[in-house]
């Protein structure tokens, strides 16, 4: 049997055993590219169809695969821009004054990027692929400056700035950064709701000093969107001493937060002295120079072929945050290959229409969540919202309220509302179960990723 033969095969099986729309987003224009002792290599056409087969659909690729071959044993892909068996391509013309990333000319093995269990830091977070411009400059610079020099310039330091404009891309940064001068520094990245919660948790079994012994050894502590821990008073209290302790010791802490520290309701007052205390830098919207430059790296990084007025278009129309911005080219990029269009501006247009309407912007909607959950898990929108106690829909339904309260601040008495009536207990039941599972459970993780990726992506 040859390789054709054999994937021709296997995604016979495979499309018996997920939903249609899944099957051909991501299994279109895949083939297997190699097979050697036992691992299939999987070519597919870009990063996200990568991240996605690796992640969801591996078991059924390899289940499938080993049903007509038993000595296999392992799949990976990688991302290639040849052409492919499957859903063979029809314009394969590149537009002529696309922007060319360059082709590879052989396969490099892709070594994939794991987010560290222990220090939480997710390493495709760099300041090489931070586009610097003059909405984040200066916050750039300082957490350039700290990563270079720990606990002795600005400490603690304070980012703040709207949503999806590159804060966590920045405190994270600056982990990585020292991750790599400094592989024996203890790091720690952490929201700030995951450490209440974490707190919490020490507190109901008696491991609050093991806690705090835990979090007085650290040398970089990261703490992200500090804001949610207003009104919680335990919280800044055990984080009050935490804080004093590192920073007496000349430890690096690094804060960000949607809003300036003077604008966190509900903050002890000691606690908004010490943010305060150091170095306050904000990150704003990027001006269109800057979303040009973000959306340039991001094709050429993605080896997408795009023309230039699409990305005019694109960074024209999408001005209120980044996050979107690589939403809008990633929809592009993800419906071009599905029709097989060359990505222009008249494409882009097309497929932009519904987010960018004569300079009106639709955000997500929790409606909008519904739906991508129950794809994403395979569970129909009604048994979602129904009040019944399947067992498959416990845990989607929970992500569900989760993403409504983290993506959209929904309240909890909201979440139970639109949830089919429930109580908002449920609502907060729900989300903490979930928080609480996000510590150790790594698929759920990594469910989340890409659940936000589909949020921003689709319409
Ligand atoms: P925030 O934490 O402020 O809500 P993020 O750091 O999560 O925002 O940024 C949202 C997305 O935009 C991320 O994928 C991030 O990598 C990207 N991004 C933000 N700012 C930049 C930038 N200046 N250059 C490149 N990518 C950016
Ligand atoms: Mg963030």
């Amino acid at each position: 049997m040859t390789n054709e033969e054999l994937w021709k095969t296997a995604l016979g099986e495979i499309e018996l055993s997920i939903s249609k729309a899944n099957f051909i987003t991501w299994f279109k224009n895949t083939s297997i590219f190699s097979i050697k002792d036992g691992h299939v290599v999987i070519s597919v056409p870009n990063g996200f169809a990568k991240e996605w087969l690796e992640n969801k659909y591996d078991l059924y690729i390899l289940r499938a695969l080993k049903n007509i071959q038993g000595d296999i044993k392992s799949v990976s892909c990688l991302i290639s821009t040849g052409p492919t068996t499957f859903f063979p391509q029809k314009n394969s013309e590149p537009a002529i004054d696309a922007i060319q990333a360059p082709k590879k000319s052989s396969f490099p093995p892709e070594k994939k990027l794991f987010i560290s269990r222990e220090n939480n830091l997710n390493p495709k977070y760099t300041f090489d692929n931070f586009v610097v411009g003059g909405s984040n400059e200066l916050a750039k610079a300082a957490c350039y400056a700290v990563s270079q020099n720990l606990g002795n310039v600005y400490n603690p330091l304070f980012i703040y700035g709207g949503v999806g404009l590159g804060k966590t891309h920045l405190i994270q940064s600056i982990g990585n950064e020292v991750l790599k001068s400094n592989p024996q520094l203890q790091i720690k990245y952490i929201s700030s709701e995951r450490f209440t919660s974490e707190l919490v948790d020490s507190i109901k079994n008696q491991k609050i000093k093991e806690f705090k012994e835990y979090y007085q050894k650290i040398d970089l502590l990261i703490i992200d969107d500090i804001q949610f821990i207003s009104g919680k008073e335990k919280t800044q209290e055990e984080f009050f001493h935490i804080f004093n302790y590192l920073y007496q010791l000349n430890k690096q802490i690094i804060l960000s937060s949607d809003r300036v520290p003077k604008a966190i309701q509900i903050l002890e007052e000691r606690l908004r002295s010490r943010f305060e205390g150091g170095m306050i830098a904000d990150v704003s919207k990027p001006d269109l120079e800057t979303r040009l430059a973000i959306l340039k790296k991001k094709a050429t990084q993605n080896n997408i072929e795009i023309t230039p007025d699409a990305l005019d278009y694109i960074a024209s129309n999408i001005k209120n945050n980044i996050r979107e911005l690589e939403g809008a080219l990633n929809r592009v990029l993800v419906s071009a290959q599905l029709t097989k269009k060359v990505v222009d501006l008249t494409y882009t247009k097309q497929i932009l229409s519904d987010i960018i309407s004569s300079g009106k912007k639709k955000g997500i909607s929790y409606k909008h969540i519904l739906k991508v959950v129950s794809d994403f898990y395979e569970v129909s929108l009604d048994d979602l919202i129904a009040k019944n106690r399947k067992q498959e829909v416990v845990k989607p339904r929970q992500v569900a309220m989760f993403l409504m309260r983290s993506e959209l601040a929904f309240s909890y008495p909201g979440i139970g509302d639109k949830l089919g009536g429930r109580d908002h207990t449920t609502a907060i039941h729900a989300c903490a179960k979930i928080l609480q599972a996000l510590k150790n459970d790594e698929k759920l993780n990594e469910e989340l990723v890409h659940l936000k990726d589909l949020l921003y992506l689709l319409p």
